[in-house]
């Protein structure tokens, strides 16, 4: 089949009637095919079973130190766990707090302190501001903007490009409007591009000269040791190169287990500078006694040490590696040179991000949720929902077995065709 647009209305509108045809016997088998978020399927989630079969049932819940991991205390993590994961952080031990299930959890309370009570070196709680802005490099991950909306933070889209966020339009930005307070960044395997910031981008933010004194980058690693190949992205240390770059508590780190173990009941992390360490120690105390540290015991006992992790991760890669195959040799059979949309083909992470043409993106998702196919709000990689070009989709191909993810890419690509047209033809 030719690009879509090199052909006359004649052969769209008998394309058209085609496609739609196959689309309605899709639509007559009742499908029910859910390809919306980042899930870990069964089978990933069964690796990490023995974690709670063996790994703490009878054996010596104290930590290395001699706590009881079962009583209250240790409000920053238990010693043990904040070694090993300073190894995933890539920073020193002293500079981790181990907390509870969740990384956004962590960035939602960050968030909310800061703009209660500032951050290290802010001079008023944030909250003061008329304002208070972040820059959102998009697409990105709609439960951070989420985090913006519920604290009436303004967001400021930034284009993503091929080595993460277009660093002109940041730091002019952050040079000249001191109420922009922070910015989001999934700085490897981005949500939803899969994009892994280039050193010279990691460079910039370090070094960026920004107006207000108390600006954070929120650097959420989720997806660092997640890869999909041999050949891993690299990421330049943001810590050190804040460190260097002489700001040193510019950023905050955060991470998780959830899509290493459990999501819900794995491990979340945070580092940060000593100075941002402390200022959030005092108010974190406020709020609870200290985490599940059962559960991070468990973890450290289960992992062992990082090549048991780097083995389990392979593992994981080996489960969802087919599925991003199958997805991209489908979307490339299905949509490969009509010219119609394009999508990026990711190293690691969890999603594959997709753009149609302009304007055909919500229209997309509905037929396809219309046939049974439940994909991710199209817009919801954009702050407030609103994709400016209506045009970029995010799939998710973890969860569903490969034969339901073929049907539903299927349907979807159908989807795209039958949008495109009717777009190709209301043009002409
Ligand atoms: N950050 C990103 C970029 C994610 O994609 C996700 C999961 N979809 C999370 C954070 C959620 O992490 P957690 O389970 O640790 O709250």
């Amino acid at each position: 089949m030719s690009n879509f647009n090199s052909l006359a209305v004649s052969e769209l509108e008998a394309l058209q009637t085609e496609l739609k045809e196959k689309y309605e016997e899709y639509k007559s088998q009742n499908l029910n095919l859910d390809m919306s978020r980042g899930k870990p399927c069964t089978e990933q989630l069964d690796l990490s079973l023995e974690m709670l079969d063996t790994v703490t049932s009878n054996s010596n819940l104290k930590t290395a130190d001699g706590v009881d991991t079962r009583n209250y205390g240790g409000l920053e993590g238990i010693p043990e766990a904040k070694e090993f994961f300073a190894s995933i952080l890539e920073v020193n031990p002293k500079n981790v707090i181990i907390g509870g299930n969740s990384s956004l959890t962590m960035m939602h309370d960050t968030v909310s302190r800061a703009m209660f009570h500032g951050v290290y070196g802010s001079e008023v709680p944030w909250i003061k501001f008329p304002t208070v802005k972040f820059l959102c490099p998009s697409p990105g991950y709609d439960r951070h903007f989420a985090i913006c909306e519920l604290f009436n933070i303004e967001m400021i889209v930034i284009d993503m490009l091929e080595d993460g966020p277009d660093m002109d339009q940041v730091e002019k930005l952050v040079g000249e409007d001191e109420t922009i307070k922070g910015m989001w960044c999934v700085p490897k395997y981005s949500n939803p591009d899969g994009i892994t910031y280039s050193n010279e981008v990691v460079e910039r933010l370090a070094n960026m000269k920004t107006k207000a004194r108390d600006f954070r980058l929120f650097w959420d690693n989720a997806y660092a040791i997640h890869h999909l190949t041999d050949t891993p992205d690299e990421l330049k240390n943001i810590f050190t190169a804040c460190e260097e770059a002489g700001n040193p508590d510019r950023v905050i780190i955060f991470s998780s287990t959830s899509k290493v173990t459990f999501p819900g009941s794995g491990v979340a992390m945070m580092a940060a500078s000593e100075n941002n360490l402390d200022f959030f120690r005092t108010q974190m105390f406020v709020q609870t006694i200290g985490p599940d540290k059962i559960n991070q015991l468990r973890h450290v006992k289960f992992f062992k040490n990082t090549d048991n992790l780097k083995a389990h991760m392979e593992k994981h890669a080996s489960i969802i590696k087919p599925k991003f195959d199958r997805v991209l040799q489908l979307l490339s059979e299905e949509l490969g040179d009509k010219g119609i949309a394009s999508w990026k083909k990711p190293n690691g992470g969890y999603f594959i991000s997709l753009n149609t043409l302009e304007g055909c993106a919500k229209k997309t998702v509905q037929l396809a949720g219309e046939a049974g196919v439940k994909l991710t709000g199209a817009g919801a990689t954009y702050p407030y929902g609103k994709d400016p070009k209506d045009r970029n989709i995010r799939l998710a191909p973890t969860f569903p077995s490969l034969e339901e993810l073929s049907k539903a890419i299927e349907i979807f690509c159908l989807c795209v065709q039958i949008v495109s047209v009717e777009k190709l033809l209301a043009e002409k």
